[in-house]
């Protein structure tokens, strides 16, 4: 069986992962030109059910590595004043894993065929069932299944199921992240705060590695290469609604909306790495109306975006992955195992969906307590 897996993001990359342990060919398509093109390192929050499909599609050689390269949250929730009085809590965290989007990426990577530049426009199923991708300036490719991992635009679900497009929530945030120094250690004590200010609302959590990336794969996994970074805090701040941010800088329009703050909050933001701060919005899919499964399905949050807030996109996306692995490795035929593995995603994808809307008014300015 041969698989085109369109998006080398988390989910995609995880698919192509258990796949290729399973000795199923699976091509791995790129829009971005380059795989470090743009901002991609963020702490992300584990719970079992990610962290145990991941471990499901990685080689067991690299599990060591994988358990080094984490951090560990645990603690309360504090919500804390702009001068940093703690004036409430939010429900407490339950212990996490937490990993850097960039560094778990770089190992999903490892060893894969992944094609970059190469933006799906869209494909056609051939008389003999198989799928054609076609791309932006490159030759199409021919697969029995084709996999759409292409987040929350998906090329793939624009065809496949034209009328579950995205909702804009209206909810605009800046999010950073500050190289982690003794000034900043008792800012992101706890498993993470939110400080709630004048119409914004600033959460900080700290990444923690248990081993420095690169050190770890030196160590454990010389094949692996792992990116050269150390403990951060990652800053998100959550503006008014449908903002824009103009000429600012994500650091400018962060610290314009902080006067009178803690100095160390201040200096948190201007210590920032430029390079990975930016603006985004929220948006969300919901699963709509099933399709009649064929050699074509979509995963993550092609199919199921949620709000960061709700903390499980990464989670339910890895899910998937090592869902449609088991379902194509032990189901006979391919259209069964679609079918059976779409039949649990869109329940369990549509409940994740709804949980981070939930959990959204907790974070957002309006809803401050
Ligand atoms: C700030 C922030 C914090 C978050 N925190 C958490 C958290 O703590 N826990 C959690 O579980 N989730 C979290 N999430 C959500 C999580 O990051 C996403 O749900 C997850 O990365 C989705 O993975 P994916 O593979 O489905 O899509 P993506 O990671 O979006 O990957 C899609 C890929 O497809 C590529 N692509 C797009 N269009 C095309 C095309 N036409 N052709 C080819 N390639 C294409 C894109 O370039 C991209 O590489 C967070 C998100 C954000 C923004």
């Amino acid at each position: 069986m041969r698989v085109s897996v369109i998006g080398a993001g988390l989910g995609g990359l995880c698919l192509a992962q258990g796949l290729r342990g399973a000795g199923i060919e699976a091509k791995v398509f790129e829009r971005d030109a380059e795989i470090t093109a743009r901002f991609q390192g963020y702490r992300l929050m584990l719970n079992p059910v990610g962290f145990d499909a991941l471990r499901g599609c990685l080689p067991r050689r690299w599990h060591p590595l994988l358990d080094a390269v984490v951090g560990d949250a645990h603690g309360e929730r504090l919500i804390l004043d702009p001068r940093l009085n703690r004036i409430g809590e939010l429900e407490p965290g339950r212990d996490a894993i937490v990993v850097d989007r960039d560094v778990l990426r770089h190992l999903l990577l490892t060893g894969l065929t992944v094609h970059t530049g190469a933006a799906l426009t869209g494909y056609d199923v051939l008389a003999d069932g198989r799928v054609e991708a076609r791309f932006a300036g490159r030759d199409p490719a021919v697969a029995d299944l084709l996999v759409g991992a292409d987040g929350v635009n998906s090329a793939v679900r624009s065809v496949l199921s034209p009328r579950t497009i995205p909702t804009d929530t209206g909810v605009r945030f800046v999010i950073g992240r500050t190289p982690l120094t003794e000034q900043f250690t008792g800012l992101s004590r706890a498993f993470g705060s939110k400080i709630a200010g004048d119409g914004v609302s600033l959460l900080l959590g700290a990444m923690r590695f248990r081993t420095p990336p690169r050190e770890a794969a030196e160590a454990l996994a010389p094949e692996v290469t792992l990116p050269d970074i150390h403990d951060y805090v990652r800053w998100a701040m959550i503006l008014p609604p449908n903002g824009s941010l103009g000429t600012e800088t994500p650091q400018e329009a962060a610290l314009s909306r902080m006067p009178g703050w803690h100095p160390d909050l201040c200096a948190l933001i201007e210590q920032s790495d430029p390079d990975n701060s930016t603006l985004l919005s929220i948006r969300v899919v919901e699963p709509g109306q099933r399709w009649t499964p064929g050699p074509v399905t979509l995963l993550g949050d092609a199919i199921h975006a949620t709000s960061p807030t709700g903390g499980n996109g990464a989670n339910t996306a890895l899910r998937d992955a090592d869902l449609l692995r088991r379902a194509l490795t032990t189901t006979p035929t391919l259209v069964d195992a679609v079918d059976d593995y779409e039949r649990h995603m869109f329940d369990y994808g549509a409940e994740a969906v709804r949980l981070s809307l939930g959990a959204l008014p907790a974070y957002t300015p309006q809803n401050q307590q």
